[in-house]
């Protein structure tokens, strides 16, 4: 346990989370909108495209990038996106 301070409102917090008790539920909210963007738009856009599509401030964007959940999510849309064009490179061999 360290003493953390919320990136998005500036509290002190004791826990390894990334943000303050308070901030969290809004974060996870916010987290799973920015996933969910990715996952249909793929990551192309800009963070200010983003940003202006989903009301994410930039700056809680790029915090979103360094989550290892997101790091981790991201490697498994790219397998995904591999396992894809293997298959299509299976079916254009037919
Ligand atoms: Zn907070």
């Amino acid at each position: 346990m360290e003493l953390n301070r919320c990136s998005r409102c500036g509290n002190f917090y004791v826990s390894n989370d990334n943000v303050c008790p308070n901030c969290s539920a809004r974060d996870g909210v916010e987290f799973s909108t920015f996933k969910n963007y990715v996952q249909e738009n793929g990551f192309n856009d800009s963070l200010n495209t983003i940003s202006s599509q989903t009301g994410i401030s930039v700056k809680n964007l790029n915090r979103f990038l360094e989550y290892e959940e997101f790091q981790n999510y991201q490697n498994e849309l790219n397998n995904i996106e591999e396992l894809k064009n293997a298959i299509g490179k299976l079916g254009n061999n037919d």
